[in-house]
């Protein structure tokens, strides 16, 4: 068998036991590398090894109470959980109806991105009841395994587990499947940075935006790390640092906190903005950048 890799996000209201569904996931047989750091914040990580396969979810924040507030916010979590994800987990639970998530689910099918659906909390309810809910969400997405799992009980997980692998694209591997490295490290480093971003510039302006770490030197009590944000164009920069530097500072101190939470440890963080014009058009530069 050839091998299989990707990045599996999970989605969903909150509450339906997304870390729950993840923790279980990540324990079941086999090892774990990423130290599945934790804040309140941001995404947490996990990823799990077999000979052939390696799977990275991440538990995205996700919506954040989709009732109260702004569209926009809600949309905007779901906008970057797509852009990565070759896989979309989506966890709901037998007290959620599909109608309620009209706008959601129209915008996860409009990604294109592969979707499956796990039911959880199945020990809520009954057979009958259980079966009107799977079915609802066979219609609302026809092309998806629905999953009918009891995450507390560790019932069914197994069969969610084989979903994915299934749907798993093939790759090599992502992440070393045996050891912590800087290069893993790094890798987190400019996510925080990316999710920053996200949160705090408009439109199109996190899609023309790259992180490169420059350099991530590693001291007895701190570790430094200096990251390029590029811009495709000259605009763009002056967008990204705002009147002061405020924008960049901003950007910097959140960033800054978020990786000192995660490595728990001390962070210089050096950003500098670059414009590397057009480099999403350009082959040599997204080779660079590590798009195949
Ligand atoms: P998240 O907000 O989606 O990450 O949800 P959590 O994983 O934090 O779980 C929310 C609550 O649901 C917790 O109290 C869990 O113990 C509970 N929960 C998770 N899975 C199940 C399940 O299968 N059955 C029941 N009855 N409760 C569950
Ligand atoms: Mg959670």
């Amino acid at each position: 068998m050839n091998h299989k890799s990707g990045f599996v996000n999970i989605l969903g209201n909150p509450n339906v036991g997304k870390s729950t569904i993840m923790n279980a996931l990540v324990g079941e047989k086999l090892s774990i590398i990423s130290p599945k750091a934790q804040t309140t914040r941001h995404r947490i990580m996990g990823i799990v090894n077999g000979e052939n396969f390696q799977i990275v979810y991440s538990d995205t924040p996700g919506i954040l109470r989709p009732r109260y507030k702004l569209q926009e916010t809600m949309m905007h979590s779901v906008n970057s959980a797509l852009s990565d994800a070759d896989l979309i987990l989506y966890i709901t639970d037998v007290t959620e109806q599909t109608a309620d998530q009209g706008e959601y689910i129209d915008k996860i099918k409009a990604s294109g991105v592969p979707v499956i659906i796990a039911v959880n909390k199945i020990d809520l309810t009954n057979q009958g009841v259980l079966e009107k809910i799977v079915e609802s969400w066979h219609l609302a997405f026809p092309q998806s395994p629905v999953i009918p799992v009891s995450a507390l009980n560790n019932f069914n997980l197994r069969a969610l587990l084989d979903a994915v692998l299934e749907k798993l694209p093939e790759s090599p591997p992502y992440f070393p499947k045996d050891q912590l490295t800087d290069k893993y490290e790094r890798f987190f480093a400019s996510e925080i940075i990316r999710e920053k971003i996200l949160l705090h510039y408009k439109k199109e302006i996190p899609y023309s935006v790259e992180i490169e770490i420059e350099s991530f030197s590693e001291e007895k009590n701190i570790t430094r790390i200096r990251a390029l944000i590029h811009v495709a164009r000259d605009s763009q920069k002056g967008i990204i640092i705002g009147h002061n530097g405020n924008m960049l500072k901003r950007v910097g101190t959140e960033a800054r906190k978020d990786i000192e939470d995660f490595f728990r440890k001390k962070i210089f963080l050096e950003l500098y903005v670059k414009v590397t014009k057009d480099w999403r058009d350009k082959p040599a530069v997204l080779k660079r950048f590590g798009y195949r």
